[in-house]
């Protein structure tokens, strides 16, 4: 009885010490560059997110590593719901890249909800002499030992779909990695480098724009809008491929339950505003339902994603230390 009640009044005291927050600026951790795809939907949710949380949200790119290091950065942060961490498929695929990974990926944090799914596409240089996907698998089988394939280093969702793409196709390619596609795609553009993999959310206006040609999307079905007409992989000869990007956000273990519970409070509004949607689903990405933007869905979710992805990359024979 007299420890029920010693709960009860700790809970309450947990409670009310919390009661105020948000009292400064929250810090969304983007562990990739800035101009790439996760920054584009942590900058469109930040906007989403200010107003039901009541705070001033700051976006701070911590690139590299395949987005292991901004991830780092958040798991042995301050567990006091300002310092958030948004990423995406890499947070289910870095604990079977890395032997070194620095935080345990279903032990270091807290999970707040699922966000939204984003297609891919198969991107190149506009100077590429290939004009469909046909061409384009053509122009990759005569030059073989020759292509550049940039991604956003082990473990990003760049990386994964070109894992996937080289071992379907099995032809190896020269993979150029950077600290986010971002930067890569403005050294596609250039011709620095051949091809990429990239979310729509980063591809869609420079495949409009004609910046970059694009042969072919990752999904099993065909995307709608200015994209409709690209094929799938799996329609172009490539059976079964599908690769979908998800985001989520997290915060560090051990942020107290009634700042989390504003947070996913304040996250479910901020995936119901109309500008939010507008701006997403105009670049091809599908916002979550209600029931997956929930803590326990969201890390069975991250759970069933590593255990998918685990043996591909096994297979593949891919690590890093
Ligand atoms: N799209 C990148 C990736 O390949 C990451 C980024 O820059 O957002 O994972």
């Amino acid at each position: 009885m007299k420890k029920t009640l010693f709960a009860c009044i700790a809970a309450l005291s947990v409670g009310a010490a919390w009661a105020d927050y948000p009292e400064k600026p929250v810090t969304i951790v983007v562990p990739f560059a800035a101009g790439g795809p996760t920054d584009k939907v942590a900058r469109d949710l930040a906007e989403a997110l200010r107003k039901p949380l009541n705070a001033t949200i700051v976006i701070e790119n911590v690139g590299g590593a395949g987005g292991t290091l901004g991830a780092t950065k958040v798991s042995k942060a301050s567990p006091d719901g300002y310092t958030l961490l948004l990423h995406h498929i890499g947070m289910a695929t870095s604990p079977s890249l890395y032997r070194n990974l620095q935080y345990k990926t279903l032990d270091d944090f807290e999970y707040l909800g699922l966000i939204n799914e984003v297609p891919m596409t198969i991107i190149s240089r506009p100077t590429l002499p290939a004009s469909s996907y046909a061409e384009l698998a053509k122009w990759i089988d005569g030059n073989k030992g020759k292509i550049n394939l940039a991604n956003a280093g082990l473990g990003s969702a760049s990386h994964l779909c070109g894992l996937l793409y080289q071992s379907t196709l099995k032809t190896d390619m020269t993979t150029v990695p950077y600290k986010g596609t971002g930067p890569a795609m403005t050294d596609l553009i250039g011709g620095q480098v051949d091809i990429m993999c990239d979310q729509t959310t980063n591809t869609t206006s420079q495949i409009e724009s004609g910046k970059v040609k694009a042969f072919a999307v990752t999904t099993p079905k065909r995307l709608g809008g200015g994209l409709a007409k690209l094929p799938t992989l799996d329609e172009a000869g490539l059976k079964g491929f599908n690769v979908t990007i998800w985001h989520g956000l997290y915060a560090p273990k051990g942020t107290p339950k009634p700042v989390l519970d504003k947070i996913n409070t304040a996250l479910k509004t901020a995936l119901k505003d109309a500008d939010f949607h507008k701006r997403e689903e105009a670049l091809g990405a599908v916002i979550v339902t209600d029931a997956r933007v929930n803590p326990a869905d969201h890390k069975k979710f991250v759970e069933a994603e590593i255990n998918k992805w685990g043996p591909v990359i096994k297979a593949a024979g891919q690590y890093a230390d």
